[in-house]
């Protein structure tokens, strides 16, 4: 028999998005069960962002959940820019008075759901068959099945997705009811995590004609790389000898050495844009991954899923403490003016620094030109500098 609770936020995912909303909404005093597909130690070691804009660091810090990130996080005031073989520095804290901070989304995520569960506040980890129903009423229902294999319905006020881009809410939401706005790039990216300590103090972005490479890091034990690969390239041709190589090539500069350690993990990512419109169906919230995609040039994925979920808990709150509707009814355009800038911002990156395949000598021409023209001029450098370290939230 299936067992019926209530609750007055469905939450699905235990990624960034939906455990601060989680945590938000408990701190206003709001009920939320937290569902999440795979267990907590698998998304507890899932490797993917690492970086922070200033405004997340903020946000986590108002929430109370910043205390190791202030002590471990590692803040950054530039990047650089690498082409011709030279490094041209966006130098943030200059340009905009902010920077950022190179924490792994792993991380964030042990940090939030230590936090929920010392406050003894509900998450089921390894539930099946999530699916959702009744969203246009004023009761939606969750119904799943938890890690014992016991069939479980929740009914809510309100059901957040927060269950990213292969997730179930957005496809539960009627064809029709949503636009969607995609846009695939002929490339896709090679990341490795290596046991080797950072081969320079900030993330370099290579523009290389062999394609583009970028020099991150996780620590100052742990190095994170990428190289451009094609779409449908596989991990099995990328032996680690090659990786190196091909790493060693495109991050070539004058008095730069890049350090080498045991890979511990790679993974090949897909590169895409995706949004859909609007980020809500009746009582369902889309939020993060769930409602829209950026490529990773950017560094924008998990600090949009943040941005969204700080918006949904205060318009959630204020409907469930005082009726109040408008907040709710504005969460999807006020998410969509950030979510379109950091659309067009991590567009912007990837164009600017991945060679396609067809590219041609004039496309090249004005790759470099935009390039030298985004490190030599202060306005342009600024462009960079302020949508990298994020827009204050309602700048947008
Ligand atoms: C491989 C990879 C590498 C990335 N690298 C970078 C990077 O280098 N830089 C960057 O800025 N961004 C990167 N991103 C993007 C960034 O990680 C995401 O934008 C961020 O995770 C969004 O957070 P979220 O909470 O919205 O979604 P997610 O983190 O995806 O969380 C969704 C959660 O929902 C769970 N879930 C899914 N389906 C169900 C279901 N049916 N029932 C219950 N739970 C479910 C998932 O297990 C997951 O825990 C990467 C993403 C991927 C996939």
């Amino acid at each position: 028999m299936m067992a019926c609770v209530r609750t007055q936020v469905g939450i699905v995912g235990a990624g960034p998005a939906g455990l601060l909303l989680a945590h938000l909404l408990h701190r206003e005093g709001v009920d939320a069960v937290v569902l999440e597909a795979r267990s907590r130690e698998y998304v507890e070691m899932r490797v993917r962002a690492g970086v922070l804009e200033q405004t997340s660091v903020e946000l986590l810090r108002e929430a109370g959940v910043a205390d190791r990130l202030d002590r471990e996080g590692l803040v950054h005031e530039g990047i650089s820019l690498r082409f011709d073989a030279t490094d041209h520095r966006i130098a943030f804290t200059e340009l905009t008075g902010r920077s950022i901070t190179v924490y792994g989304q792993q991380e964030v995520v042990k940090d939030l759901i230590a936090e929920r569960i010392a406050a003894g506040a509900p998450i089921e980890f390894e539930v099946a068959d999530v699916a959702v129903h009744d969203l246009t009423g004023d009761a939606p229902r969750i119904t799943y099945t938890d890690a014992t294999g016991r069939g479980q319905e929740l009914t809510c006020d309100v059901i957040a997705g927060c269950d990213g881009f292969h997730g179930v809410t957005r496809d539960a939401i009627p064809a029709g009811a949503l636009t969607v706005y995609e846009h695939v790039y002929p490339f896709a990216w090679l990341g490795i995590l290596a046991e080797a300590p950072p081969s320079h103090e900030e993330l370099i972005y290579a523009y290389h004609e062999r394609g583009f490479a970028l020099h991150s890091m996780r620590s100052p034990r742990i190095t994170r790389l990428y190289l451009q690969v094609a779409p449908d390239e596989s991990i099995e041709r990328w032996p680690d000898e090659r990786i190196w190589e091909e790493l060693h090539r495109r991050l070539a500069a004058d008095g730069f050495s890049l350090t080498e350690g045991p890979v511990l993990e790679k993974v090949i990512t897909g590169m895409r844009s995706f949004v859909v419109e609007p980020m809500r169906h009746g009582r369902l919230f889309l939020a993060g991954d769930a409602a829209h995609i950026v490529p990773p040039t950017g560094a924008k994925g998990m600090n949009l899923a943040l941005a969204d979920v700080r918006r949904l808990a205060g318009a959630v709150t204020d409907f469930l403490r005082h009726g109040r509707v408008d907040g709710l009814d504005a969460y999807s355009d006020a998410c969509l003016r950030r979510v379109w800038r950091a659309e067009h911002f991590s567009w912007w990156m990837t164009s600017m620094l991945h060679r396609a395949e067809g590219d041609d000598a004039f496309q090249r021409r004005l790759q470099l030109s935009q390039l030298r023209y985004t490190a030599t001029s202060p306005a342009a450098a600024t462009s960079l500098a302020e949508n990298y370290v994020g827009l204050p939230f309602d700048a947008t």
